[in-house]
């Protein structure tokens, strides 16, 4: 079975073709919560990003742009390097949220124009469903804790009667929207995680006291962005290195984290911890995250670097395992986009419990 995953929901416009092989034990594997990548193989994974101007952050409208302009070639790309044609391919799976109205329209408009042309079946995909599903594949964990940290997330997702429920999330921006916000307003160019982590790594270590809010399971980052601008701006007129605020606001986000993470292993007793997202590629916060694992006999599970952001076989794979699973096949004219479609209101018919 071969899937075209098509990702649009923010900066990255993005194509991939996962095959998949399947017997009858393979599918039985499946609801057994043992999602194993020896039945597939990714063919191709072509991806195009909107970088929006130095110190401007995406603007929906231009970033769909973007989408509509690379569309074509990445297209072309995908399958030419899965060596493929389009008729080949027997599922079109697209996002369809969360994400910006104006960037999923794009690949849900691409996507249903494919399915109706070549007749093909369609699957909206849910992204963080997408890079939940995407890190068991790659990785093989089995029952994790699932740390999602990246641009349009901040969640602890936990497997439960049938869905993944969120333990644990942001009150108000995301951790990777704390990053890039504070990159911008420093003349960074969005996305700053990687940017930050490197002057971070460059700092004297000294550690500057900044906000530290975490409530319960839930953490929030808009008061220590404030916090981390402000002390920003003068160090600046100070005429001194801000390298030590990029460090301290790293080592407060990344300790709230690792609080609350530890928290919910201690209270699910969840012998595993996945993360992923674009923030899972931050060396300090996997040793952070690395030591609370180890404090309570847990095992970590990090996504590989080129799979943890934005990608179009997160989607492809969903695409596949939805498709397997679902009694019913989805009508184009139904295809919706969601811009606010929480991944706890999905029914995971793949997973047994
Ligand atoms: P995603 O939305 O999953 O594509 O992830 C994008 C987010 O990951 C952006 O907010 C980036 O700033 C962030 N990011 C990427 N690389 C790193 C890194 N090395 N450290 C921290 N954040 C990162
Ligand atoms: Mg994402």
């Amino acid at each position: 079975m071969l899937c075209l995953g098509i990702e649009s929901t923010a900066h990255t416009f993005a194509a991939s073709i996962i095959k998949y092989t399947f017997t009858e034990s393979s599918l039985k594997n499946i609801n057994l919560r043992n999602l194993r990548n020896s039945y597939a193989r990714i063919l191709s994974d072509s991806r195009d990003v909107y970088f929006p101007p130095k110190g401007s952050g995406i603007h929906p409208r231009i970033a769909s742009r973007h989408h509509a302009e690379v569309s074509a070639d990445i297209l072309k790309q995908c399958i030419k390097e899965a060596g493929l044609s389009i008729r080949d391919i027997d599922i079109i799976a697209y996002s369809a949220g969360p994400g910006l109205g104006p960037c999923l329209r794009v690949g849900a408009v691409i996507s249903r124009m494919l399915a109706s042309f070549y007749k093909k079946p369609i699957v909206p995909v849910n992204h963080a469903l997408g890079h939940v599903e995407l890190g068991m594949m790659l990785t093989c964990a089995d029952d994790p804790l699932v740390l999602l940290v990246s641009g349009g997330h901040t969640m602890i997702l936990a497997f439960s009667q049938k869905r993944w429920r969120v333990f644990g999330e942001t009150l108000d921006i995301t951790i990777g929207n704390l990053l890039d916000q504070f990159g911008r307003a420093n003349g960074f160019s969005s996305p700053c995680g990687d940017q930050i982590e490197r002057l971070s790594s460059r700092s004297s270590g000294t550690y500057i006291r900044l906000p530290y809010t975490v409530k319960g399971n839930d953490v929030s980052f808009s008061g220590l962005l404030s916090a981390a601008k402000r002390l920003a701006e003068k160090r600046m007129r100070e005429g001194m290195h801000f390298a030590e605020v990029c460090y301290s606001l790293q080592e407060t986000a990344f300790a709230m984290m690792t609080e609350t993470i530890e928290r919910a292993i201690s209270f699910t007793g969840k012998k595993e911890v996945l993360v992923v997202g674009g923030v899972a590629a931050n060396k300090r916060l996997r040793e952070m995250l690395e030591n609370a694992c180890e404090r309570h006999s847990s095992k970590l599970f990090i996504s590989p670097n080129k799979f943890a952001g934005d990608n179009g076989c997160q989607i492809a794979w969903v695409g596949i395992i939805d498709f397997l699973f679902r009694e019913k096949e989805i009508k184009i004219e139904k295809s919706f986009v969601h811009q606010s479609w929480r991944v706890d209101t999905i029914d995971v018919n793949w997973r047994a419990t």
